[in-house]
């Protein structure tokens, strides 16, 4: 009977293979979950078959794959900056990588981008791969922030991101990150409906404008939006948060806010119908 118990046999074949493993773990930690120093290797299908189970059905021994899944998480997702993490990323991919599938490192709380980003885990050696937020140093810096051009008044403005200086982290791996993973999350669509918000309503988005506002000049925007940025890093804990990004985007685009501002005076003062697009 105990033979036909998945979470026995699963076991079965792990740990045939658990030597293996644990020396390609020890070599994850020494590169720093590097994808340039490992590089994937054959393994049997039940083998595979085996860890995902485990993954999906964690016995007690594990349960810090459920810790890592709910309680770990912060308020913002540490791969994409988007809010809400309620799954658990692998670093390295599992379909790649099988035998790091239960290793605490390779296991990142992760929002939806999870799913939606690129099983691509390099480019060209040595700087172009995905931001490890274990790992990687200068997550404290902002790496990023969107740019919002095309038609202003519209419900789908184009939306990008741009890579930031930063003293530590090298820019070819800020741009991958963008590429791999912050263009394939639904950061763009949520900067969409915050930009759509805005037009309609800047002080619901741009909340540090005072209620009783009747008109705004060029520093005064750029002081509501700096407060934005401010108060987002705080309360995110990372500067690399979706509402910093768009807050930080905007208030570095000098084209950007001229047209912001003419456009709130606009409504302050009645000649800028809001619900008119
Ligand atoms: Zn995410």
């Amino acid at each position: 009977m105990m033979n036909r118990d998945p979470g026995f046999s699963a076991h079965a074949h792990v740990a045939s293979n658990f030597k293996i493993m644990r020396k390609r773990y020890i070599q994850y930690k020494k590169s720093k979950g590097s994808p340039f120093v490992l590089s994937p290797i054959t393994f049997p299908k039940n083998f595979k078959d085996s860890l995902k189970y485990h993954f999906s059905h964690p016995r007690s021994e594990l349960e810090y794959i459920s810790k890592i899944r709910y309680k770990l998480s912060p308020n913002c997702c540490p791969l994409c900056g988007g809010f809400g993490s309620h799954t658990v990323d692998h670093y390295l991919p599992k379909a790649s990588f099988p035998e790091l599938t239960l290793y605490s490192l390779n296991l990142i709380p992760a929002c939806a981008c999870n799913s939606l980003r690129s099983n691509v885990t390099h480019g060209t050696p040595p700087h172009e791969s995905t931001i490890h937020p274990y790992f990687d140093n200068g997550l404290d810096e902002r790496l990023m922030k969107v740019i919002i051009q095309g038609v202003l008044l519209s419900d789908d403005v184009e939306i990008d991101f741009c890579a930031l200086p930063c003293s530590i982290m090298h820019a070819d791996k800020i741009n991958f990150h963008i590429e791999n993973v912050i263009r394939k999350s639904t950061a763009k669509y949520w900067m969409q409906g915050k930009w759509a918000s805005l037009i309609r309503n800047p002080s619901s988005v741009i909340t540090a404008i005072p209620d009783n506002s009747l008109h705004l000049s060029f520093p005064e925007l750029v002081g509501y939006l700096n407060k934005m940025v401010a108060d987002n890093d705080r309360s995110h804990g990372t500067p690399n948060n979706w509402y910093s990004m768009f807050f930080y985007g905007i208030g570095t685009d000098v084209a950007l806010i001229n047209w912001l501002v003419g456009h709130c005076n606009g409504i302050f003062d009645g000649t800028i119908d809001p619900m008119s697009f």
